[in-house]
């Protein structure tokens, strides 16, 4: 009997748990691993802050889905992974073996700028960073992406004044000018062009020759790798993310899957981890029954869907965009019906 061992309840693994819920797999023994029995929803995350959702209607409860899946749950998280002798260390000191891995524990926030570590919050893991957030009278954010900018009109809302840092807008052009605006109308000091260099005691926000105090600073830059994933002995980007085949195959360790951000396969969001996860699971057992995998496909066009702090949002399908209080409400059907199909799985 073959041993799967799933690393992380990460986007992907979910769905791999839900189908597994469905459909159970027979011909493997299946292990999770992950650091919370209960996995916040990134996207509803701005929700639960701006006060349109109770933070247990954003949370998928990985524990009860795994057990649900006959997936043995260990709480714990990775600290080794030895891809040469096939087995991971936890944090605790208790070591798994596997036969077949599939890695899918996200990314953190790139934390290179000095002081950031120290004097900001990091915006992951999403449930440390909810549990210590408390809405302060004067909040910094840097970092302007879709998570950056989401977080800034969410705190907005909830009554913070909000000065959002970033080097520049990784938006397209047309989104850009969207977000822009809907910033400005939602009240954020929005500073792009203006990345923090530096974080010193207060928290002090330095960016270039400007200083400003404020009461938090919130981390939300860019998707790092973890750096356990150095010592791994897997093939990795000059980045750090696991390179992988289109089957997600690690392309040095066949039996070892990456999916999601950890993965060096861009663009990385929680709906391209989602796809893939509906791949994985086909390809675990395609593998467990010797039979060929199937290749990933990215959806160009993939829906990116932004909230704006109020009931507003912003939509972005390849070349088309739109705008309104209606996106918000087709956002929060999408939301609550993908949450909703994890409690349901059975
Ligand atoms: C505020 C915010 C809003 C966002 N909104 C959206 C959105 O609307 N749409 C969208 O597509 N994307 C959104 N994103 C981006 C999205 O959250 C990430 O791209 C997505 O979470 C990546 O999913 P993943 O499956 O790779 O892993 P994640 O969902 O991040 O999960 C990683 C898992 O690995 C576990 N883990 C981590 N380290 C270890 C370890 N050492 N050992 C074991 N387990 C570990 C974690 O606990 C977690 O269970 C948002 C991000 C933020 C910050």
């Amino acid at each position: 009997m073959k041993r799967i061992l799933l690393i992380g309840a990460g986007h992907a693994h979910a769905v791999v748990l839900r189908s597994l819920a469905e459909n159970a797999l027979y011909g493997a023994r299946i292990t999770l691993v992950a650091p919370y029995p209960r996995q916040i929803y990134s996207a509803m995350l701005p929700g639960v802050i701006a006060g349109h959702y109770a933070q247990r209607e954003a949370i998928i409860d990985v524990a009860r889905l795994a057990e649900r899946a006959y997936v043995e749950f260990v709480r714990g998280s990775v600290e080794e992974f030895d891809a040469a002798r096939r087995s991971v260390t936890l944090r605790d000191g208790k070591q798994i073996g596997f036969d077949l891995a599939s890695l899918n524990v996200g990314s953190r926030v790139d934390s290179s700028v000095p002081g950031s570590t120290h004097h900001a919050l990091a915006v992951k893991p999403f449930e440390r960073f909810i549990d210590l957030l408390k809405i302060p009278d004067r909040v910094a954010i840097a970092g302007a992406g879709a998570a950056g900018a989401e977080l800034a009109m969410a705190l907005r809302y909830a009554g913070a004044a909000v000065t959002l840092y970033s080097e520049q807008s990784g938006f397209p052009p047309a989104l850009e000018k969207r977000v822009t605006s809907a910033l400005r109308r939602a009240g954020v000091d929005f500073r792009p062009g203006m990345p923090v260099t530096a974080v010193e005691n207060g928290p002090t926000v330095i960016a270039g020759s400007a200083r400003q105090s404020f009461d938090l600073l919130i981390w939300a830059t860019g998707a790092a790798p973890w750096p356990w994933l150095r010592g791994s002995g897997l093939a990795l980007d000059e980045k750090g993310f696991v390179r992988v085949k289109e089957t997600l195959r690690s392309v040095s360790h066949p039996e070892i899957f990456a999916a999601g951000d950890c993965a060096a396969l861009d663009p990385k969001s929680g709906v391209y981890s989602v796809r893939q996860g509906a791949l994985l699971v086909e390809n675990l057992r395609h593998l467990v029954r010797d039979e060929g995998l199937q290749a990933y496909q990215p959806n160009p066009r993939a829906l990116l869907l932004l909230s704006c702090g109020a009931r507003y949002a912003i939509a972005q399908r390849g070349e088309w965009t739109a705008q309104g209080s209606w996106v918000w409400y087709w956002k929060d059907w999408i939301d609550r019906r993908w949450v909703g199909s994890f409690a349901a799985a059975n």
